[in-house]
């Protein structure tokens, strides 16, 4: 494998029904300064049916090109169907570096695709950076439980491939009027030929809290005591409209179902505003939080590790600050009229 026959940054365009995915615009972001940085084009690569007016957009988040394949067969996701494209443009185009996004169907098709190029993948990869000398991609996640970061290298075979889990990266600001080359490629697919077959897609109705979208949460952590304190974070999330959500050892205390743990394991979140209480700081929760615009942490501790990462520190008792909060709030909200305002 010579490898300086590898050129290029590209980013796997997720989409459900013609609706491209957030984080693969905000992959087009970290991909933009990795390609600028490489001095080399940064391409966005779609697959699916009916999928041509998206590429405009594509170019308006910041992509140079977009590589397409426009397909019946693929007008669904499934990893034998989207592995064929993805290996075709792969092989023909020969991209240096290709990040997708830590979706269920991104990190399948990613390792899927890792496979049958025999090449790496770093997956749930938390940092991106890239260095012009050795061209080589620095893909840095949580190792060891969480205890170090690793910055993960693929020396010897390309492209070089990473998963980004949905926003730990930034998406630019889109801009219409950017300019970019759509190359468009065929391939020949039969339905008859494919393994899988979709017969009917089922969404899950059960998942009540969206996290990932809240503009306010109120996260409580092992440091509220038991279930019954608890009980001041939801009332305090009440109060002020946030939602609620939970370190791990909460979700299994059973305090909160896991589908509101934040961090590695959980849910990657970035609100205005996040409120940390009773909550030490691990590094496996401050991944998952550490991109909140503004971080409010409380803790009796005051070298708490969380506090490396707040804005505004409270250092104190949880239990007798937030019914303080909750009785500021209810009387802030009765002066504006009942509601408080994030705007
Ligand atoms: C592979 C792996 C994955 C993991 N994934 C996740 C993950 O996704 N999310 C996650 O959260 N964790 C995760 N963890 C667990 C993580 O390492 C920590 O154990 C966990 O985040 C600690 O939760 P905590 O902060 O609620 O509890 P603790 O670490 O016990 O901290 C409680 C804090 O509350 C403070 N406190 C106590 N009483 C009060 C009070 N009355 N008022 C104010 N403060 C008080 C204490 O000073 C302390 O700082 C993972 C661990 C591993 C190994």
């Amino acid at each position: 494998m010579n490898l300086d026959d590898y050129r290029g940054v590209w980013v796997f365009i997720e989409q459900n029904n013609q609706k491209i995915e957030g984080v693969s615009l905000e992959l087009l972001g970290a991909g933009r300064r990795l390609a600028d940085k490489l001095m080399v084009p940064l391409a966005g690569f779609l697959l699916g049916s009916g999928v041509k007016p998206l590429a405009s957009q594509v170019i308006a988040y910041g992509a140079d090109e977009v590589y397409m394949i426009d397909h019946p067969v693929l007008k669904q996701y499934r990893t034998e169907s989207y592995m064929k494209g993805v290996m075709l443009l792969a092989q023909k185009y020969m991209p240096e570096i290709i990040l997708y996004g830590a979706t269920p169907n991104g990190k399948d098709l990613a390792s899927a695709v890792a496979t049958d190029l025999v090449t790496g993948l770093t997956a749930d990869t938390t940092m991106l950076d890239a260095d012009l000398d050795s061209r080589l991609l620095e893909a840095s996640r949580p190792a060891f439980g969480g205890n170090i970061m690793a910055t993960i290298l693929c020396k010897k075979h390309r492209p070089q491939m990473a998963t980004v889990r949905p926003k730990v990266m930034k998406a630019l600001e889109p801009d219409s009027s950017r300019l970019g080359k759509i190359i468009e490629e065929n391939i020949t697919l039969q339905e008859e030929d494919m393994r899988t077959k979709v017969l009917q897609i089922v969404n899950d109705v059960t998942k009540k809290t969206n996290l990932a979208d809240a503009h306010v949460i109120v996260c409580g952590g092992k440091g509220m005591g038991d279930i019954q304190n608890f009980q001041l974070i939801h009332e305090f999330a009440e109060t002020i409209g946030a939602s609620v959500g939970g370190t791990r050892d909460v979700v299994e205390a059973g305090w909160l179902p896991h589908e509101q743990q934040i961090g590695q394991t959980g849910e990657t979140v970035t609100p205005k505003i996040y409120f940390a209480i009773g909550i030490s700081g691990a590094i496996q929760h401050v991944v998952g939080m550490k991109n909140s615009e503004l971080i409010i942490a409380i803790n009796k501790d005051p070298n708490a590790p969380i506090f490396d990462v707040a804005t505004y520190g409270i250092v104190g008792d949880a239990l007798e600050i937030v019914p303080k909060l909750i009785e500021q709030f209810e009387r802030l909200k009765n002066e504006k009229g009942g509601e408080i305002s994030y705007a």
